[in-house]
Formats: structure tokens, C-alpha cells, sequence
């Protein structure tokens, strides 16, 4: 650790010839000194020392090759040139609460910190800071013996590793936004924002699995608008644009939690509805019916509905079901539209 080469203090003549004990005690001093010295002046961290008044005693050597300052230019250097604010703030808490102790006859506490400081070409440097106090036999204050060790590059790295982790924790929240916006987009119907044919197929294929194992009802509802064809010549496309928007909005009110509707085509719309036997469907698309003739749409004025449901049978394939499905709606057009059909009951 110390100085390779440097000269060994060198036994001086005896101090006090005349009294053996003296010139002992005096050499054992210096041989002390000697020793704080060359530890000061050959360590790599800054080792320094402030009297009560707050002026700074010693700087060591290293302040030259760490701050690119003279012991002598950092000694005198007044604290706000030392430190950037931050760190300011923190030495100045320190010192305030030492004199506070000091006054009010506390021990002085001693500090540990990192603290970053001014370099003489306004780049700056982090320390590691160690600060003792250091008190006299009777316990009074002496001086503050400081050691400042360079831990710049640690706190870089840090620093960067933390840029970098905000910046992989932003760009994964990015793809995190672009795949919600993917996937709404491939479920989602892009006028209605209702879920479009796909989603209603994977959700009538799930639930489909979940009724072959639980053995629950689930059925469907499939609605038409009754004569749209004339809405769109009369009012115009975009019109019944908005007619498909508020038409979908009316459903979804109607709708319980666990039901789910989707655009099945042009103006049909399908409802899926599980744990429901065709009696409380058919209430539902009832209810629908009597809300959708009830309230005129805008510009349109009043809009029909018609719609088929059917529940499934127990293992029936989706195609099957489908088909019933399509007929019954059928039926309610062929029946004079404006009506909610269920299969006929067998025999009738
Ligand atoms: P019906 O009572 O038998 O169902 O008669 P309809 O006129 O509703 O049935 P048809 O199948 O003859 O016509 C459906 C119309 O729905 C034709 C088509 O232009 C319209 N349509 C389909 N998709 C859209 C859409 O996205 N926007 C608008 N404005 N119209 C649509
Ligand atoms: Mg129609
Ligand atoms: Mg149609």
C-alpha cells in the first residue's frame, strides 16, 4: 500500500539526549506522523480533514488525479464550487446537523455517503464518503477526518443499467400497447367494435368444449335487420352505418356478463349466450325485438329486427347447429319479419 521506493523515516537523533523517555515518546509521535503521512500521500482515495470552523485543514494527493485539482486549490475551494447541487444539499445537511450536535452537546455523528464532485474541467465525479469525527481525550470535538474513494464508474454503470432498463421497460410497454391494438383488431369488428365472425367462431368453438364437458346448456341467438336494403337507399350508407353502431350498442346493454355478441355478416348479428336453455333466450331476444322497434334511430327512424334461436343439442356438431339456426331465422323472416322464432316444437 505505500509509496514503492519511498524513503523509511529515519530514526532522528534522540530530541532530548537528556531524558531517554521524552525522546522516545517524540520519536514514537513522528514515526506516527510519518507513517499518517505517507498513507495520506500515497493512497488512491482522497483523505481530508476540516477543523471546527468548517475549514478544510488537508487534502490529499489523490485529489489531483481524481478532480484534477491541487490539494492547495481544493482546500480553499468554497463548498458550492465542490459539490453539484444534490450533493450540496446532503453535505450541507450533514454539516448543519454536526454543528447542531456540537452545540446542543451531542456526540457528533459521523457520515457515509456518495457524493458527487465538481472536477476542475466541469466534468464531475462520484464518491464514496467516509467522515469522522474526531474528539480528544475529553471527548471534545478535534476535527473531521474525511476519505473520499472514486466510485465513478460504478455509478455510470448503475446509471446506465437503470437508462437501460426504463428504456426496456418502455419499449416493451410499446409492444405491449401494439399487441392489445393487434389483437383488437383481429377480434373486433372495425365498425361496431363488437367481435367480428372469427372471434365469434373461436368463442362458439370454446364454448361448445366447455358444454360437451360440463354438460351445460348454451345457446344461440341470430338476428337480422328486416329490410336494411331500404334503409341504405333511402338514408344512404353511412346512415346505416350508424344504425349497425347503435344497434350493437343496444344489444350489448341487453346483454348478461357471461353472453357475448358478435357481427356475424352485412346487417346479422349473433348472440351467444351459454347456461341458457332456448326459453331464456328467446326472452332475451325478445326484450331486444320490443327496444329495437320501441326507440327510432337517428336519421332512420324506426328499425326491425328479426332473429332465430335455437339451443344446442347435447354433442351436436357447430355446422349443425348452424343450420337449424339459419332456417329459424328464416322462418321469422318468412312469418313477417319483426319477430323472434324458436324452432317448432316436435309434432307441431
Ligand atoms: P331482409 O328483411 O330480408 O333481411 O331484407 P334486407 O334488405 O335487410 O336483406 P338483404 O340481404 O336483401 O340486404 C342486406 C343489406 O344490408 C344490403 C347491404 O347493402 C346492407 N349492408 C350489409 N352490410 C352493411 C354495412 O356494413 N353497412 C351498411 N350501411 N349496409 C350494409
Ligand atoms: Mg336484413
Ligand atoms: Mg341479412
Amino acid at each position: 500500500m505505500s509509496a514503492s521506493g519511498a524513503p523509511r523515516p529515519q530514526p532522528s537523533p534522540v530530541d532530548n539526549p537528556a531524558d531517554g523517555r521524552i525522546g522516545a515518546a517524540a520519536r514514537q509521535r513522528r514515526l506516527i506522523e510519518e507513517r499518517h503521512r505517507l498513507l495520506a500521500e500515497n493512497a488512491r482515495d482522497v483523505i481530508w480533514t476540516m477543523a471546527p470552523d468548517g475549514s478544510i485543514t488537508s487534502v490529499s494527493q489523490a485529489v489531483e488525479s481524481l478532480r484534477g485539482l491541487t490539494p492547495e486549490e481544493a482546500m480553499v475551494q468554497p463548498i458550492e464550487q465542490i459539490h453539484p447541487p444534490d450533493s450540496l444539499a446532503i453535505s450541507l445537511g450533514y454539516f448543519t446537523q454536526l454543528v447542531e450536535d456540537l452545540q446542543a452537546g451531542r456526540a457528533p455523528q459521523s457520515f457515509r455517503g456518495e457524493l458527487e464532485y465538481y472536477c476542475r474541467d466541469g466534468s464531475t465525479v462520484w464518491m464514496d464518503v467516509i467522515a469522522l469525527p474526531v474528539l480528544d481525550e475529553q471527548g471534545a470535538f478535534l476535527e473531521l477526518l474525511g476519505v473520499s474513494r472514486d466510485i465513478t464508474e460504478r455509478k455510470r454503470t448503475a446509471l446506465e443499467l437503470q437508462q437501460a432498463r426504463a428504456e426496456a421497460e418502455a419499449a416493451n410497454q410499446a409492444l405491449l400497447a401494439a399487441n392489445r391494438k393487434l389483437v383488437l383488431l383481429a377480434t373486433t369488428d372495425g365498425l361496431t367494435g363488437l367481435w367480428n365472425r372469427r372471434e365469434l367462431d373461436e368463442r362458439v368453438r370454446r364454448e361448445i368444449d366447455r358444454a360437451d364437458r360440463y354438460g351445460d346448456d348454451l345457446s344461440l341467438v341470430l338476428f337480422d335487420i328486416d329490410h336494411f336494403k331500404d334503409v341504405n337507399d333511402r338514408f344512404g350508407h353511412l346512415a346505416g352505418d350508424q344504425v349497425l353502431v347503435e344497434l350493437g350498442r343496444r344489444v350489448e346493454a341487453q346483454l348478461r356478463s357471461c353472453d357475448g355478441v358478435g357481427r356475424w355478416g352485412g346487417e346479422e348479428f349473433l348472440v351467444l349466450m351459454p347456461n341458457s336453455r332456448a326459453e331464456e333466450a328467446r326472452q332475451m331476444a325478445e326484450r331486444l325485438r320490443q327496444r329495437v322497434e320501441a326507440e327510432p334511430f337517428a336519421v332512420v327512424g324506426r328499425v326491425t329486427i328479426s332473429s332465430g334461436v335455437v339451443q344446442r343439442r347435447p354433442w351436436e356438431s357447430a355446422e349443425a347447429w348452424f343450420h337449424r339456426l339459419d332456417q329459424v331465422l328464416y322462418r321469422a323472416k318468412e312469418l313477417g319479419r319483426n319477430r323472434v322464432e324458436l324452432e317448432p316444437e316436435p309434432g307441431r
